[in-house]
C-alpha cells in the first residue's frame, strides 16, 4: 500500500531537485520533499529504490495502436480486414508501449472503435497499458489523407464534419483528429495539401471543444497549418512546413506543436524499404522539417513528445527516442524532458499526469544515469510505475 522512493533525483515534470523523496500511497503520489524530512511513516513504507533519477511516466500524444509499424503502411491496413484484427495489435501495441516508460498515449487515429476499446479496458484494469485517450476514427476529406487505410473516415461540409464529431464522441472518442493537409504516406496527395475548408475547421473545433474534447491538426503545409491554429485547434501534429508566420501565430494563440521527428527519421533511415511515394515525400521533407522544429523553438511555441508510432520503422514505445531526437534537434534537455511530462498533460488536459506532486497519478520512471545529463539515459528506465503499480521489465 506505502512505498517510498529514497533520497532521488527527482525531475518532477518541471524542474529538478537532489536528494528528494518520493512517498506513494495506493495509485496516488502522498507526499514529495527533502529524503531526510520524510514523514514518519515513511518508514513503515516499501523502499522501491534508493539514489535513482525519477520522472513522471512520460506520455506519448500521438499514435497508432491498431498499426505496427511495417515497412508499407497501406499493405499493413489492407491485410487488417477487420476491427478485430485491429483490436488485437492495439492490445499487444499498448502493452509494449507502457514497458518503456510510456504510461499516457493519446490515440490519434485506428480502425474502427478498436483503440476507444482498448481503453477501457486498460482503464478498469483488465489488459496492461498506458492511460489512453483515443480519437476514434480521424475526419479526412474525400479523397484525403488517411483515407486508403481505414483509419478515417471521410466527410465534407461543415454540418458532415459536425456530425462526424459528435458520433465519433457517441462512440466513445476522447480526442479528435483531423486531416487538415495531405500527408506522406497517402499516395496521389501531396503533403501541402490544404484538405478541409476554414468553415469546415471550425465547425470542428467548436463542436470538440463543446463535448470537452482537444483537437489535434495532422498539418504539414504552411496553408493548411495556419487554416488549422486560426480555426483554434489544440495541437498541429507533424507542422513540418511551418513558417516563421505560423510559428508566430502558434506561440500567440498558445497552440501546441506535436512535431513527430521518430516518423519522419522512421522512413529517411529507411527510405529503400518503404513505398517509393512515401520515400520521395519524406526525403524531401526532412531538411524543412528540421527547419520547422528550430522555428518553434525559437518562436517559443509549446512544444510536446509524439512519435506516430504506428507509421513504418517507428514502433511503439518510442516516446523515450523520440526525447532523444529532439535533442538532437536542438532542443534543450529539460524542454524536452517537460515535452514529455508536464506540457504533454497540459496539451490532453490532464493535470493528474505528467508531474509528480501530491495527489498526481503514481505514474513514474526510475533511471541510473540522468537524462538531465545525458538524454540517452531516458531509453534505459530501471523502474517503471503506473498508478503505484510496477510494470514488467522490458522484453
Ligand atoms: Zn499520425
Amino acid at each position: 500500500m506505502l512505498a517510498y522512493l529514497a533520497d532521488v533525483t527527482l525531475f518532477d515534470g518541471r524542474v529538478r531537485r537532489p536528494r528528494r523523496g518520493v512517498l506513494i500511497e495506493g495509485d496516488r503520489i502522498a507526499w514529495v520533499g527533502a529524503h531526510t524530512r520524510a514523514p514518519r511513516h515513511a518508514r513503515e513504507a516499501r523502499e522501491l529504490a534508493r539514489g535513482v533519477v525519477v520522472t513522471p511516466g512520460l506520455i506519448d500524444a500521438h499514435v497508432h495502436l491498431c498499426f505496427d509499424g511495417t515497412a508499407d503502411f497501406a499493405a499493413e491496413a489492407r491485410e487488417m480486414e477487420s476491427v478485430a484484427a485491429a483490436t488485437v495489435k492495439a492490445v499487444r501495441n499498448a502493452a509494449i508501449t507502457l514497458r518503456h516508460g510510456v504510461t499516457t498515449v493519446r490515440d490519434l487515429g485506428g480502425r474502427g472503435d478498436a483503440a476507444i476499446w482498448v481503453a477501457r479496458a486498460v482503464e478498469s484494469g483488465r489488459l496492461p497499458g498506458p492511460r489512453i485517450l483515443a480519437a476514434g476514427r480521424a475526419l479526412t476529406v474525400t479523397g484525403g489523407h488517411g483515407h486508403n487505410v481505414g483509419l478515417g473516415r471521410e466527410v465534407d461540409g461543415p454540418d458532415e464534419v459536425r456530425r462526424a464529431v459528435r458520433e465519433e464522441i457517441r462512440a466513445g472518442a476522447t480526442a479528435i483528429k483531423l486531416m487538415a493537409t495531405g500527408g506522406v504516406l497517402t499516395p496521389g496527395i501531396t503533403a501541402d495539401f490544404a484538405a478541409f475548408t476554414p468553415e469546415e475547421l471550425r465547425a470542428a473545433v467548436e463542436e470538440a471543444h463543446a463535448w470537452g474534447r482537444t483537437v489535434a491538426a495532422h498539418a504539414i503545409g504552411p496553408t493548411g497549418i495556419l487554416r488549422a491554429v486560426e480555426a483554434g485547434v489544440d495541437s498541429i501534429e507533424h507542422g513540418s512546413m511551418l513558417t516563421s508566420e505560423g510559428a508566430r501565430r502558434m506561440a500567440e494563440r498558445g497552440t501546441y506543436h506535436v512535431p513527430t521527428l521518430s516518423a519522419l527519421v522512421g522512413m529517411v533511415d529507411h527510405a529503400d524499404e518503404i513505398p517509393a511515394y512515401a520515400a520521395e515525400k519524406a526525403t524531401a521533407l526532412v531538411d524543412r522539417a528540421r527547419e520547422a522544429f528550430r522555428r518553434s523553438i525559437r518562436a517559443g511555441v509549446r512544444i510536446v513528445c509524439g512519435t506516430d508510432a504506428g507509421t513504418p520503422f517507428n514502433p511503439h514505445g518510442s516516446a523515450p527516442l523520440e526525447v532523444v531526437r529532439m535533442v538532437e534537434w536542438g532542443l534543450p534537455p529539460i524542454a524536452a524532458l517537460r515535452a514529455a511530462t508536464s506540457v504533454a498533460a497540459e496539451l490532453l488536459r490532464l493535470p493528474d499526469v505528467g508531474v509528480i506532486g501530491p495527489g498526481a497519478a503514481a505514474d513514474l520512471c526510475a533511471y541510473e544515469a540522468d537524462p538531465l545529463e545525458d538524454v540517452r539515459a531516458i531509453l534505459a528506465p530501471v523502474v517503471v510505475l503506473k498508478g503505484g503499480e510496477p510494470v514488467g521489465s522490458l522484453p
